[in-house]
């Protein structure tokens, strides 16, 4: 095992290959995938990314000018956010971006005045609030109609119209986002049945040319070994079956998690066990700062012993570990800063090497510096 100062990231660019050749391989002619950059922005990754010919899919400015560093082109970079600043919208246009996805009335009338002032034409997607429930954590559902996201079903006659007469604006889409780490394809049955009725209930001239699906196809945290790449297959699939396309529309949609959490692990390094009377504690010294997830979302990330996987390999039969219940936590101060609890692992020492597993997916994006902490380090192989 190569020494690597922790915390940090380590990314395998060959799993990140087999997973976009997938991609590649299960998707149609006119099923378009874009990569959500917030899933993570590594440039090296990005890289690998673009040149398998993913579009982005960008929620900032910063995205945006990321995307267009990392050589996606402008024509497939797609701009969502429910709260888009002046100076986004700006060098979104200046950069020619290929759809804009709004998700109010007021941010389309500010989207018209600011390209009608460039001198530009805005192509835009309708964000459509489907009210589909992803059976998925509350945290990462956005497509209730209790959510912030996306544009009533009840305004969306208004919103068309307005869309066409606005002059500086082009309608393209209707786009969708129901949420996140969805794992049963009939949520994306359910999905693609709305877009339907939706679209059945609208006039030709009404009808775009892009349904964009959104994201949120999930990964297998539980066993990431075993299932190291996503269920594109079913995914695709689902929605060859489902979702209604009329002459001349193409499928959109925006994969981010699906694409990069297996493809990275998060390493640290075992600083102190501590016995309490009730529980044994493992500090590491990753934390909150290093990977949010599971204080943010309450979500798992399988953890391994590597330097006891090691000596089993190795073979020092001297060194048997028993196995324990641990509860695996971060050295911040905040309760909230656990990974692990009452978690079953071979007995924990101080300087062991520990990998949590699948988190190349929101976790180095979502980094801080909270507690003067640096940056974790990232390498890819
Ligand atoms: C976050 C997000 C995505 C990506 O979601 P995943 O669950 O990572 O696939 C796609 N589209 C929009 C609008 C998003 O906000």
């Amino acid at each position: 095992m190569k020494e690597h100062a922790t915390p940090c990231y380590l990314y395998d660019s060959e799993l990140l290959d087999r997973t976009l050749w997938e991609i590649g391989k299960r998707r149609d002619e006119n099923q378009y995938v874009h990569y959500a950059l917030k899933a993570n922005n590594n440039p090296q990754l990005l890289d690998v990314i673009q040149k398998h010919g993913l579009g982005a899919d960008c929620v900032s400015g910063g995205e945006i000018r990321q995307a267009l560093d990392a050589g996606f082109a402008p024509e497939r970079i797609f701009f969502a956010g429910v709260g888009k600043a002046d100076w986004e919208i700006e060098l979104a246009l200046e950069a020619g971006i290929g759809c804009f996805n709004v998700e109010s009335i007021p941010e389309l009338e500010v989207i018209a005045a600011i390209a009608k002032r460039m001198g530009k034409t805005a192509p835009v997607a309708l964000r459509i609030n489907p009210d589909v429930d992803a059976h998925t954590h509350h945290k990462i559902t956005t497509g209730l109609s209790a959510n912030k996201f996306g544009i009533d079903l009840a305004m969306l006659h208004d919103a068309i119209a307005l869309a066409h007469r606005l002059e500086n604006v082009e309608f393209k889409g209707f786009h969708f986002h129901i949420g996140s780490q969805i794992t049963e394809m009939q949520v994306f049955a359910n999905l693609a049945r709305r877009i339907n009725e939706i679209q059945a209930s609208l006039s030709e001239e009404e009808r775009p040319s892009m349904i964009d699906v959104g994201g949120g196809l999930g990964v297998d945290y539980e066993n990431p070994e075993e299932n190291p790449v996503a269920d594109f297959k079913g995914y695709f699939q689902t929605f060859r079956e489902h979702l209604h396309l009329y002459e001349g529309q193409t499928m959109h949609c925006e994969l981010g998690r699906s694409v990069v959490a297996q493809c990275g692990v998060l390493l640290t390094k075992v600083l102190f066990v501590k016995q309490s009377s009730q529980k044994q504690f493992v500090i590491c010294d990753a934390g909150m700062t290093d990977l949010v997830r599971p204080a943010m979302y309450g979500s798992y990330h399988k953890c391994k012993n590597l330097t006891a996987e090691q000596e089993r390999v190795i073979g020092t039969t001297n060194m048997h570990r028993s196995l324990h219940r641990y509860d695996v936590v971060g050295p911040i101060c905040e309760s909230s800063d656990v990974f692990l609890t009452d978690y079953e692992m071979p007995e924990t020492r101080r300087g062991d090497i520990l990998c949590f597993c699948s988190a190349g997916a929101y976790g180095e994006t979502m980094a801080s510096e909270y507690n003067s902490r640096p940056l974790p380090g990232r390498h890819i192989y």
